[in-house]
């Protein structure tokens, strides 16, 4: 089997770029360890940013996201008893974000691949790259009871963090930073409206929580929890009695409860991997980094580097400029770094790290007090939350 561009994951990140590179006439083929249904069957992220809505829109999959999605325009704040407003659009000269769950985006994404009768392989098992460093990198895999050789010009490794690409990197080749935090999400989806028409991100003494949404008439909604906290010992009803214990009083009395449809727990940590490319293998999305949900960031950063990857492949088969994709991973780390430390900071200012550290405590509610208060703080957070420009490729 032979195709340009090979993709290892049908998870956003796979299934955008493959979409991109279609429509520009690169032939790829995506190969997946899951079934179609795992893949959608993941409860993950929702908010987009504008450059990922308008890739999306690239990738001609806008229809639904325009009838479904929800353009928001502001979230709020709360701490110390206080809500605070960030309008994103007035902070920003006019930037949004949209609500469409990150299930909605692959949905949309699978069917229009298969739509464009492009290849994908799913239920893919043993899946390997082979000479990354030669003009002829391929990779073996088994398909139905088949071993199957695949030949390309490029491997995308867009396989998550638990991937095989970076592993496929010789260790003393790649460099990893990381933290980790001392707590995870709980997160829960119901069908019930949301408490609020927009995000609300709460600091409380017992914990960080998110109010969020997937539409008008479905919920998510997330807790802080210590990270050996199991999901079987939070039944529904803990949940909604803990979540109305974090939220303020007016909040927490128009909380619509109601049975979950999922419950998970995801633990927190950030994460690069330097550099994202090895010979014709490039990292694309989480098999590349990570960042703590808490910025919003984490698809969206799967989107902005398929958005680097898309546009300089673009330049070598359409305009044979081989010199600018060996930029890759430098072009991806200025972006990913920024986000990175937005998302630290949003966590380190929001959560509960000990109840014993008081001096840690004044420290969140200052640097809260001080950013809401001031027009520049407001704008850093709005500026942020939106999304960074894009970096340009030359
Ligand atoms: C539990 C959870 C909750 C999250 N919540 C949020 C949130 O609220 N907000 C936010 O912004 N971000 C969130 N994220 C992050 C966001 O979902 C990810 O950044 C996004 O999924 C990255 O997309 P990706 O395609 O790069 O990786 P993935 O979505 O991980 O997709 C990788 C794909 O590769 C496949 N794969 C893995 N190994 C192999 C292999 N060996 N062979 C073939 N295929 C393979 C996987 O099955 C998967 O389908 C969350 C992530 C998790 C795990």
């Amino acid at each position: 089997m032979k195709t340009q561009v090979a993709i290892i994951g049908a998870g956003p990140s796979g299934l955008l770029l493959g979409q991109l590179l279609h429509r520009q006439g690169i032939d790829n083929v995506i190969v997946e360890r899951r079934s179609g249904e795992y893949v959608l069957s993941r409860i993950r992220a929702g908010v987009l940013e504008q450059g990922m809505v308008d890739l999306l829109r690239e990738a001609g999959v806008d229809q639904r996201m325009d009838q479904e999605g929800l353009p928001h325009d502001g979230f709020e704040l709360v701490f110390d008893n206080r809500r605070v407003r960030v309008a994103l659009d007035e902070l920003t000269g006019g930037s949004n974000v949209m609500v469409y769950g990150q299930t909605e985006v692959t949905r949309d994404l699978m069917e229009a691949r298969e739509a464009a009768g492009a290849t994908t392989l799913y239920e893919a098992d043993n899946v390997q790259p082979h000479d990354l460093e030669s003009d002829h990198p391929y990779l073996t895999l088994e398909h139905n009871g088949e071993t199957i050789k695949l030949e390309c010009d490029y491997i995308a490794g867009c396989d998550g963090y638990h991937g095989v690409s970076r592993q496929a990197i010789p260790q003393e080749r790649i460099k990893a930073f990381e933290k980790v935090y001392p707590f995870g999400w709980l997160g829960m989806l119901s069908d019930t409206p949301p408490v609020s028409d927009e995000l609300i991100y709460s600091r409380h003494e017992r914990g960080f929580s998110l109010c969020s949404m997937r539409s008008a008439t479905r919920s998510r909604y997330y807790l802080q929890v210590p990270l050996d906290e199991k999901v079987e010992d939070w039944s529904d009803e803990r949940f909604w009695e803990e979540l109305k214990r974090r939220l303020p009083d007016e909040v927490a009395a128009k909380l619509v409860t109601g049975p979950s449809i999922e419950k998970s727990i995801a633990p927190l940590r950030s994460y690069v991997v330097e550099p994202m490319q090895h010979g014709r293998l490039f990292l694309v999305g989480d098999a590349a980094h990570i960042v703590p949900p808490t910025g919003a960031k984490g698809l969206n950063l799967a989107a902005s580097d398929v958005n680097t990857l898309y546009r300089l492949m673009v330049k070598v088969y359409q305009e044979g400029r081989t010199d600018l994709i060996e930029r890759y991973s430098q072009t991806c780390l200025k972006r990913i770094w920024k986000a990175e430390r937005f998302s630290w900071w949003m966590t380190s200012m929001l959560h509960n790290f000990s109840d014993e550290d008081d001096f840690n405590s004044r420290m969140q509610l200052a640097e809260l007090d001080y950013v809401t208060s001031s027009q520049a703080g407001l704008t850093t957070i709005a500026e942020n939350y939106v999304g960074l420009p894009y970096e340009p490729l030359e």
